[in-house]
């Protein structure tokens, strides 16, 4: 395919691999952790993934879900604090500095944006695992519904 930064994925960042997934840490990472699911087909929906490739995304998502669990993210976004790729030396120096960068995650948001209308901005699909941490936000409620903010709790509604 080239061109594409899920086909070219570099081996070296790869986190887990199974015959129809492999897993990576987000370049520009939400919370420490964040990590990507992402087939090794290059297609664009979740439509056009195959009955074998649906079996093997439990045990992508649930192994790097291990892989995040054991990782020392102090250590590892350290190393990229002075990496040439400018954003992600933004992204590292802001894990550092996050709430939960010496703990064990307390929960996760997973989930995938389908089409432009809901943020996907590469063509390759990928399922987002993201570690969630007490107190990362000041009102965690509702969760990946704050994609729509003033609807996003409906505890408070
Ligand atoms: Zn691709």
């Amino acid at each position: 395919m080239g061109k594409c930064v899920f086909c070219d994925l570099k081996k070296d960042d790869v986190i887990y691999a199974n015959d129809a997934f492999r897993s990576t840490f987000d370049a520009f990472p939400v919370s420490p952790g964040h990590s990507l699911v992402i087939p090794n087909r290059h297609v664009t929906t979740i439509a056009e993934l195959k009955d074998g490739e649906w079996a093997l995304l439990k045990p992508a998502i649930l192994k790097t879900i291990m892989v995040i669990e054991s990782t020392d993210f102090s250590e590892f976004y350290s190393g990229f604090i002075h990496t040439p790729d400018e954003k992600t030396a933004v992204f590292s120096g802001k894990m550092l500095e996050h709430t939960g960068i010496s703990k064990k995650p307390d929960g996760y948001n997973i989930g995938v944006n389908l089409g432009p209308a809901a943020g996907q901005t590469i063509e390759h699909l990928h399922l987002h695992i993201i570690p969630r941490y007490l107190g990362d936000t000041e009102a965690p409620a509702g969760g990946i519904r704050q994609i729509v903010p003033e609807l996003g709790d409906y505890t408070k509604l």
